[in-house]
């Protein structure tokens, strides 16, 4: 048996870059979770072939103060939460202060970045992970990332990368669930020079989805509001008899975050049971609302799942919710009598 040694930090570096840093949607995702969390207004997302060669996030938010940005690419860096006691109850999109780190890791980063509290703002680059010279820079108030050449350094994770038209499209479904999960914020989509997507950040879900999912399926949808003890659930599914070839119109938010629930698709198709559906699924954009401690996003690195503390109020929650909108009535008596 050969013996047994701990890897160099640069080789579990690569290791759990691979666990974050699928492919360039996971790239943008991470980008645009920071770019919430530091409370920006305004998000454009730029990429070239798939994201591949060229991504840019570009973000007004609170930007990052100049004497931390070699830290924010340090691995287990964050700003988000400090002790044990943080993990119980998660406020922000990110915690785990891993993403930055991992892109660096697999790719060309530069950052340029103002913090609210400097006059001046500060430039980076990083190789691989290696940082250069932290320079003054001008601009304004916020946070540019540009992440070239990914996977450059890691050819076997580059031999798995799709087509660059699927790598784009990921991306965008990426930027059109955080522009679904934050109608509050502008997102602008730029795919090989050409806008593909624009949603106004007026703060109304339907105009969220108008921009992102576009018209024809905007038109199609009808209101779901509710409010029960343990949950709140509010947007937009199809109407009854209308529907989808496809579940790739179901798009399902947790506390702002997007997630993939099987528990939420099974109660929303439930609510269409009896509603002569076959071969067809609804679609929805729909918002849960729970206590943080209801719900814990510390299952998978990319968290698009999540594990509820009670499955059974979850189901109920989506599926009465779902149901009065179907009836036709604001709320549902049943829902009123459980809560
Ligand atoms: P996490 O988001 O889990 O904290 P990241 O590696 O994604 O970890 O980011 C590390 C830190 O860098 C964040 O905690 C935050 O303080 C800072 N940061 C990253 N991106 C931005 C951004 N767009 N605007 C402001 N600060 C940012
Ligand atoms: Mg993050």
């Amino acid at each position: 048996m050969p013996r047994i040694l701990q890897l160099d930090s640069h080789v579990a570096d690569l290791i759990a870059a691979g666990e974050v840093v699928e492919r360039p949607g996971s790239v943008v995702k991470e980008l645009l979770d920071n770019a919430i969390d530091a409370g920006a207004s305004a998000v454009t997302v730029e990429i070239r072939s798939g994201g591949m060669s060229y991504i840019r996030v570009s973000d007004n938010g609170c930007g990052i103060p100049s004497e931390d940005v070699e830290t924010a690419f340090l691995r287990h860096a964050t700003s988000k939460i400090r002790d044990e006691s943080d993990l119980a109850a998660i406020g922000t999109l990110g915690f785990r202060g891993e993403a930055l780190a991992a892109v660096a890791a697999v790719s060309r980063v530069e950052l340029l970045t103002c913090s609210s509290e400097e006059e001046m703002g500060t430039a980076l680059s990083l190789e691989a992970g290696v940082p250069g010279e932290r320079e003054p820079a001008g601009c304004p108030r916020g946070t540019t990332l540009v992440v070239r050449n990914l996977f450059y350094n890691t050819p076997a994770r580059l031999k798995f990368m799709k087509k660059d038209s699927a790598e784009a499209a990921n991306v965008a479904a990426v930027v059109q669930n955080a522009a679904l999960s934050h109608p509050e914020v502008s997102f602008k989509f730029i795919r090989d020079g050409k806008e593909e997507m624009l949603t106004p950040g007026d703060g109304k879900l339907l105009s969220a989805i108008y921009g992102a999912l576009g018209r024809e399926f905007a038109l199609g949808l009808m209101e779901v509001s509710s409010s029960g003890a343990d949950a709140r659930v509010w947007g937009y599914v199809t109407k009854p008899l209308s529907g989808h070839g496809t579940r790739g119109y179901q798009h399902f938010f947790v506390n702002g975050r997007y997630v993939k629930s099987r528990l939420m698709t099974a109660a929303l198709e439930e609510a269409y049971k009896n509603r002569a559906m076959t071969g067809k699924f609804p679609g929805c954009v729909l918002h849960l609302r729970l206590h943080p401690g209801a719900v814990d996003v510390n299952v998978h690195p990319a968290k698009t799942e999540v594990k509820f503390l009670s499955e059974r109020r979850v189901f109920d929650a989506v599926y009465y919710a779902v149901l009065s909108a179907l009836e036709g009535e604001l709320s549902h008596p049943e829902m009123a009598l459980r809560a």
